[in-house]
């Protein structure tokens, strides 16, 4: 039996949702998500599209700051998407870092993706990812989804164009 496959947005965190200043962004003081991006999520998942973040946050393995940092700046998120009425599906983060950890999912691993493709049912083919880094794009590719990628802090102009 072929069960029923959801499509996605696969979104980087950061750089795209908040304004990458080019360091770590771990303080609530620091995370300012981009204007417009809440109100293109909401369009996104009324056409049916599941919504999900998929982050290294390497800033964990280098001891900037740990999981806590990291849980309440994605806890502000959802707080602050649900009031547009956005729900995420969900938010996949990697702590770690080449120098410390060898691992799969840090971009531009795909086990991440992989792993949210498999967890809430959704089909690469009618999915993409959007990322501002290349490895973001290969994490998407070798998944099987297509990735776009957008420059810096500007992912709002190609969100309202899909939205
Ligand atoms: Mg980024
Ligand atoms: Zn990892």
């Amino acid at each position: 039996m072929v069960a029923n496959l959801s499509k996605a947005v696969f979104f980087d965190r950061d750089g795209i949702i908040n304004h990458d200043p080019g360091d770590y962004t771990y303080q609530l003081s620091e995370f300012h998500i981009l204007d417009g991006v809440p109100e293109t999520m909401k369009v996104l998942q009324d056409k049916g599209y599941k919504l999900v973040v998929i982050t290294n946050q390497a800033g964990i393995a280098r001891g900037r700051y740990g999981h806590a940092e990291v849980t309440a700046i994605h806890q502000h998120l959802r707080e602050v998407l649900a009031e547009y009425g956005v729900a995420l599906t969900d938010i996949l983060y990697c702590p770690h870092h080449n120098t410390t950890t060898k691992c799969l999912c840090r971009k531009p691993g795909s086990l991440m993706v992989e792993r949210a493709l498999a967890r809430h049912r959704i089909d690469p083919q009618q999915s993409l990812l959007v990322g501002d880094k290349p490895r973001d794009i290969e994490a998407a590719e070798k998944a099987g989804v297509k990735g776009r990628l957008v420059p810096v802090n500007t992912s709002i102009t190609f969100l309202q164009a899909l939205a």
